[in-house]
């Protein structure tokens, strides 16, 4: 009995609707007020002009970097791959993407032309040691050379020094990570995205799913570019991420733009007394070294690392 009832409130709220809608620009503007507040959206940055110099405030060490942006970096281990970094190269071209890769340095005597490439494409080139030894079993000196001759053979390809390192497997002491600070200037690169894309049989599905629910804003991804399965995975994966809102940034650069400018200490120097950008040992002065601490000297990760 109340159908009918029921029914005319629904024309008659159906047709004032209707009034109001075509009658007013009021409805509209409610409409679109509403997503803004919703889900406010503060612009991400253009990646092209982000600076490739690392600040003297920087940390000694990352995991990830401190953000609410959907900025995120992703890396590439153990290369250059003759083969596989070339095609890695083609998919991130394509996208406009440009990653960061920790290369062996014995790879990059191989294979200086990809490496060159690589610098040329507008990527981030970074030091993973000579021969990709667990640096806890190694003498300082012995550490040193590593990265030494590491560093000298990437300038060697293509002529640009590289600004930070990852220890092989992750581990490294905290005595030693000092010394190379001190030594290179390089802060330890970890990673806190690991879709353990070296675990055989690994399939693409897994490496895209890993990093489809670990990523979120300043994370750095760890990948390797001499599996197939990696490379394979990275069509879907980086268009997920592009789709999803991400945004790529080199290491250096994620460092740089989440870096907050320095609070404490002496006024910020005239342009004239800054470091060099080319200058390959910034200041230590400065450097912090907090929240992740704990990580590079849980060399119980060692064991459960077998990443080549
Ligand atoms: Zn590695």
């Amino acid at each position: 009995m109340f159908l009918p009832r029921l029914l005319a409130l629904f024309l008659c709220t159906a047709a004032t609707l209707n009034a109001q809608v075509s009658g007013s620009p009021l409805k509209i503007e409610v409409r679109r007020a509403l997503p803004a507040e919703d889900e406010p959206k503060p612009a991400l940055p253009d990646t092209a002009t982000l600076p490739r110099v690392l600040p003297a405030n920087r940390k000694s060490v990352y995991s990830r970097c401190e953000t609410a942006l959907k900025l995120i970096a992703i890396t590439f281990d153990d290369g250059p791959d003759p083969v596989l970094t070339p095609r890695l190269l083609d998919l991130l071209k394509q996208r406009g993407i440009h990653a960061t890769f920790f290369l062996v340095g014995k790879n990059v005597a191989a294979f200086p032309e990809v490496v060159s490439r690589i610098v040329a494409e507008g990527h981030e080139v970074a030091n993973h040691s000579w021969s990709h030894p667990l640096f806890t079993q190694l003498g300082p000196e012995s550490v040193e050379s590593q990265l030494r001759r590491t560093h000298d053979a990437i300038v060697k390809a293509c002529g640009t020094a590289p600004l930070l390192y990852r220890p092989p497997y992750g581990a490294v002491r905290i005595s030693q990570r000092t010394r190379i600070e001190k030594t290179f200037g390089y802060p330890a690169i970890l990673w806190d995205v690991d879709p353990q894309d070296w675990k055989h049989p690994r399939s693409a599905q897994k490496v895209y799913d890993s990093i489809h629910s670990q990523t979120r804003p300043g994370s750095i991804i760890l990948c390797h570019d001499i599996h197939e399965t990696t490379i394979a995975a990275m069509p879907s994966t980086l268009d997920d991420l592009t789709a999803r809102g991400y945004r790529f940034a080199t290491v250096t650069q994620l460092i740089a733009f989440t870096t907050p400018p320095e609070i404490m200490g002496p006024p910020a120097p005239s342009p004239a007394s800054t470091t060099p950008a080319n200058l390959t040992v910034p200041p230590s002065s400065g450097v912090r070294d907090d929240s992740v601490k704990s990580k590079t000297v849980d060399v119980k990760q060692e064991k459960a690392l077998q990443s080549p």
